[in-house]
């Protein structure tokens, strides 16, 4: 039997903890929808901008309680009407487990005409549902969660575990659909991966997965850069020891006039004009980490002159969300990406895990709802 109400982490107001909170559990799915146990929610960069207000287009005063979280693994214990497989034909029962991504409407231009549907303009993102509007409990921060009709969904492999799972969902299909839209990456290339951050890790595992010929992560603390060193970078540059001079120099040197491909996966306000800097003439820079709306000063002239190739991604699709998911279950027999998760904590300990990724303390926080 399913319980009438699920224990929910809910954001009532900016700069107050999240409350916990009894939230009702729908009793009818709709056609298409799915009830799931959660087993696991990670908490992502973004998450901890969101508890501080800090993420564009929201009236923080207006568009409050929220449900933050938007990495999720969970078990399906309720399948809505007409569900009979995921997203890509397998068959689905209670008792699965799955990964959803946010709900796409089908029918707009992107998702009908070029295909992506990370642009969707109907799109119903997780993590900023509120709890007062059916199906009051979309979102990651919650015992239970209602995968939306529009949602895609697909089956964890056997051998990859919840927890690590819930990092597919966002770090890892992020990063998929970066690496899909930049292009194949080859045997010569040098990456240089600015981040090493849940993003910059996982970057730094796939680049080398994919046979880059030398990596060089940026970033810091220490003990990320060491990850990063056993995710296959090459060389690590710590942010701490550097300025941005000192470390675009000793690109261009390493590098011999600069990266074939550069990617930003860090969200640090500078990054952007400084990986500019790194990429040699001819080359391509991927934008992921930008995800806060800084205004920076850059040089048009160096991207004319240099013809690079730039590209912006954000999100993903379920196709991202399956891709990921088979990286988790190849890889990590030749990287061990658990890692990437630093803590596990009880959901009414999300607070103090909000608290620790906003200080760096850990990299990747895991709810274990
Ligand atoms: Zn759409
Ligand atoms: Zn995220």
């Amino acid at each position: 039997m399913t319980p009438k109400y699920s224990k929910v982490a809910v954001l009532t107001k900016i700069g107050q903890p999240l409350e916990i909170q009894d939230i009702p559990i729908p009793e009818n799915l709709e056609p298409g929808a799915i009830l799931a146990k959660v087993d696991a929610a990670a908490i992502c960069g973004s998450d901890v901008h969101e508890v501080k207000g800090e993420i564009p287009g929201f009236n923080w005063d207006k568009d409050l309680p929220m449900i933050p979280g938007h990495e999720i693994a969970g078990t399906i214990v309720k399948l809505g009407p007409g569900v009979e497989v995921d997203s890509i034909g397998e068959p689905l029962k209670i008792g699965d487990r799955i990964v959803w991504s946010n709900s796409y409407c089908g029918h707009c231009y992107h998702c009908t005409i070029t295909h992506n549907a990370s642009l969707c303009t109907q799109r119903k993102p997780y993590g900023f549902q509120s709890p007062k509007k059916f199906p009051y409990i979309a979102g990651g921060y919650t015992e239970y969660a209602y995968v939306f009709p529009g949602s895609g969904r697909v089956k964890i492999p056997d051998n990859v575990t919840s927890d690590l799972a819930s990092t597919a969902t966002c770090a890892l299909r992020t990063v998929v659909q970066g690496f899909d839209r930049i292009g194949p990456i080859g045997y010569t290339d040098t990456v240089v991966i600015q981040g090493a951050g849940p993003l910059g890790l996982y970057s730094t595992a796939m680049a080398r997965w994919l046979g880059a010929a030398r990596i060089i992560t940026i970033g810091a603390p220490e003990g990320r850069l060491d990850v990063a060193r056993k995710f296959g970078a090459d060389s690590v540059i710590s942010v701490l020891e550097t300025d941005e001079d000192s470390r675009v120099k000793q690109i261009l040197e390493m590098t011999k006039g600069g990266a074939d491909i550069v990617i930003e996966m860090s969200g640090a306000k500078s990054a952007f004009p400084e990986g500019l800097k790194m990429v040699r003439a001819g080359g391509r820079y991927l934008n992921v980490g930008q995800g806060v709306e800084y205004h920076v000063s850059i040089s048009p002239y160096s991207i004319m002159r240099k013809q690079l190739h730039i590209v912006g991604s954000f999100s993903g699709t379920i196709a991202h969300y399956w891709k990921a998911l088979q990286f988790l279950s190849v890889a990590q027999s030749r990287f061990d990406l658990n890692q990437i998760i630093s803590n596990r904590y009880p959901l009414e300990d999300v607070n103090l895990a909000l608290k620790q990724m906003d200080s760096f303390k850990d990299t990747k926080a895991v709810l274990l709802p």
